[in-house]
């Protein structure tokens, strides 16, 4: 039997107009900050993520989609989007030019387990403002997120801010909680203790340890340059966005420093993180690149959409019927027209009577039909009638039009 696989959807219309509706308001933001769109690879090389995302991340560990492709080569379904664009800034020196500003659209994998909110492919809309080092540069991508929350009226969304340090300060607190969560290992959950040793940042965050230690747990001290660049940003975002320190924040993946954010709204049943980032300094050099600096986002567009409280315009509809087979091809001209004219058109069912294609005209829910049949044809006219209320009227084709458009 043809059977969807776990995790994967499809998505009709209501659905797909959503996220499309998500994708609007994204790019929308986007022009207005200068961003240019990145279009990625769906494969890599999978030594990408390792070296990129983290070799002891969640994600690398076991969520990938990787395999051995016909040559050989070990590739991986892209589990997020930064590997990608920090590759592809490697490979197109742009040196030259330095400062970029990429946004990019696109599916990404994870073997997750399913549940509201958390699928197997979904699609992220992904924000790089690459060779910015200044707090200005944390602060415009989070504003970035915030116009377009808000321009989907997506409410009560909670904005968390964080900073996980740099090379100079993080290994201390990497150090000060190993040494804090061994002395209580019996009391952490079973993937924490296995995390423990190689990602203790993590434990912070897990959804069972991670409220039993906010209190307890040793905080990050930040060098002199992380608190200021810290500091920074709060100041930059003051007033702009009401945001929330949380030291627990730590996110997932390997290659932040400095600020890490998060925005989490309360969605029925479903995950509350709608978008994450940070600030990501070492990335690129890491990958065999420039030093540069950068920070970005991701967010999920399917948990935005459900958090949205958008209104969809509906278009409205016009039925093209035939009720004669010698006014088909003058029907099928005015079903053309009309598309010609921007207007959203359906029709051509003409091997049906007349009975059929208005119960499909019905079906489609559209807003007015037009009838003609040999009588029109020979008068140049047609029949308008608003489906709504029923009214209808014969007029000239050219009066039909003209009434049409104005609608
Ligand atoms: P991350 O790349 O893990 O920082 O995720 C960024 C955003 O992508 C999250 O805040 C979610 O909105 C979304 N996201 C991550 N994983 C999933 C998933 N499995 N299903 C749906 N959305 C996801």
């Amino acid at each position: 039997m043809a059977k969807l696989l776990r995790g994967f959807r499809d998505l009709f219309e209501e659905e797909a107009q959503k996220l499309t509706t998500v994708e609007k308001a994204a790019r929308s933001v986007f022009k207005i900050y200068g961003a240019k769109e990145l279009r990625l690879p769906t494969l890599e090389l999978k030594e990408i993520f390792i070296k990129a995302t983290g070799q002891t991340t969640d994600i690398v560990q076991k969520e990938m989609y990787a395999f051995e492709d016909g040559g050989g080569r070990l590739v991986a379904m892209r589990p997020e989007g930064t590997p990608g664009v920090a590759r592809a800034y490697i490979e197109n020196n742009f040196q030259e030019n330095p400062l970029q500003k990429f946004f990019y659209i696109g599916n990404m994998f994870r073997a997750e387990r399913p549940q509201a909110g958390r699928y197997r492919e979904f699609e992220q809309i992904g924000l790089e403002y690459i060779g910015n080092a200044s707090p200005a540069a944390d602060a415009e991508v989070i504003l970035m997120l915030k116009a377009i929350f808000d321009k989907l009226g997506v409410k009560n969304y909670k904005v968390k801010i964080n900073s996980i340090g740099c090379k100079e300060c993080r290994p201390k607190f990497r150090e000060d909680l190993i040494k804090f969560f061994t002395a209580q290992k019996d009391s952490l959950c079973e993937k924490c203790q296995t995390r423990l040793e190689v990602n203790p940042l993590r434990v912070l965050d897990c959804k069972i340890d991670g409220p039993k230690f906010t209190q307890s747990a040793p905080k990050q001290i930040l060098c002199p340059a992380c608190q200021k660049h810290f500091d920074e940003v709060k100041k930059y975002l003051d007033g702009k966005v009401p945001f929330e320190v949380d030291p627990c924040l730590v996110r997932g993946l390997d290659y932040y420093t400095k600020t890490v954010f998060e925005f989490q709204a309360d969605i029925a049943g479903a995950q509350n993180a709608l978008a994450a980032g940070g600030r990501y300094d070492d990335l690129i050099a890491s990958m065999g690149g420039p030093k540069v600096p950068a920070v970005g986002w991701a967010l999920g567009a399917e948990r935005v959409a459900l958090a949205s409280s958008f209104e969809e315009q509906k278009s409205k509809t016009i039925f093209v019927v035939s009720v004669e087979e010698s006014a088909n091809n003058y029907a099928f001209n005015i079903l053309q027209t009309l598309r010609e004219k921007g207007l959203s058109a359906q029709g051509g069912l003409f091997d049906k009577n007349l009975k059929a294609q208005m119960k499909q005209a019905n079906k489609i829910n559209a807003s007015y039909a037009i009838i003609v049949g040999g009588n029109e044809v020979s008068k140049n006219t047609a029949v308008l009638k608003d489906l709504t209320s029923g009214e209808q009227k014969e007029l000239s084709l050219n009066d039909l039009l003209a009434n049409l458009e104005g609608k």
